[in-house]
């Protein structure tokens, strides 16, 4: 039996920036894309194909250019770039997370100390960080609350909000979050939890299939964040749990005496992968 995930696969952030940019490519024919729109290869692969040009930097296209800002969002340094070469920017920043910039502007602007839990190297918490200026934290693991707590301590901060990146683990913030409340007990302390409910019900959902199947198969790009959050949960659970980027990873010898197989997709993974590992599963082991 194959179990799959109702909330596999792309959430409505990256549907919307997949969609947009292909209305955008018909359009414009030349567009480039600052960092890859989606984690997955085959998507952008398609849309190479159809005119679309990833970058880096912004250093690498012309002025008055047409350049994508991907659903993770970029920091203010790239809009203020844009804004003075003139570059035209189509903004799929996810609207979730241009919500988390705006809070984030306005608690700066009230003077509050930013604490922002993510992963210190993934664009959306450089995006968002960058709008909390030098008053702030990024905390990614238990370990670093201690130098947080210094940082608050010397600098007497007294008005204190957290924010935590949309694709963060629920387990983690949980964690995070109980430990500072302790510490910060006597402080003006606002946690608020900006985890996405697309990550959220897709890592419930994760956990129950783990616990429900013999065996469970992730599906999602190498560098998608939320996929690996996924084979995280799923492998602390599920002592049977591959990760795969597309049908042509699947090793089918460890799965071949599975009766029951759960699959969980992440936000970056197209529908198409997704349907092609079913199939072969069907064909090579629930035969
Ligand atoms: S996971 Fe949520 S916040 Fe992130 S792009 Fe998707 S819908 Fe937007």
């Amino acid at each position: 039996m194959i179990n799959i995930g109702k909330t596999s696969g792309f959430c409505k952030g990256v549907e919307l920036s997949v969609s947009k940019t292909k209305e955008y490519l018909e359009k414009y024919k030349k567009i480039y894309c600052l960092g890859e729109l989606v984690h997955n290869k085959e998507v952008v692969s398609n849309l190479e194909k159809k005119g679309l040009i990833v970058i880096n930097n912004l250093n690498e296209v012309e002025d008055n250019s047409n350049v994508i800002l991907r659903a993770h969002g970029v920091s203010v340094s790239v809009y203020k770039e844009a804004k003075e070469r003139n570059i035209n920017i189509l903004d799929l920043t996810c609207p979730k997370v241009l919500k988390i910039h705006n809070e984030v502007k306005k608690y700066q602007e009230n003077g509050y100390f930013i604490i922002l839990i993510g992963s210190k190297l993934h664009p959306e918490t450089i995006g968002t960080i960058s709008f909390a200026k030098e008053k702030s934290f990024i905390i990614e693991q238990l370990e670093d609350i201690k130098e947080c707590i210094k940082v608050i301590e010397e600098n007497k901060y007294n008005h204190i909000v957290v924010f935590v990146q949309t694709t963060f683990s629920k387990d983690r913030f949980k964690e995070i979050t109980e430990k500072l409340s302790k510490e910060l007990i006597n402080k003006d302390l606002i946690i608020k939890n900006t985890i996405c409910n697309a990550t959220s019900s897709r890592q419930d959902e994760c956990k129950r299939l783990s616990n429900q199947n013999d065996c469970m198969i992730i599906i999602g790009g190498k560098n998608s964040s939320n996929t690996k959050k996924l084979y995280d949960i799923a492998s602390s659970i599920n002592e049977n749990t591959y990760i795969i980027e597309t049908v042509n990873d699947l090793d089918i010898s460890k799965i071949k005496d599975k009766k029951s197989i759960g699959i969980m997709a992440g936000a970056s993974t197209p529908k198409e992968s997704i349907d092609n590992v079913i199939k072969i599963l069907k064909q090579e082991v629930l035969k």
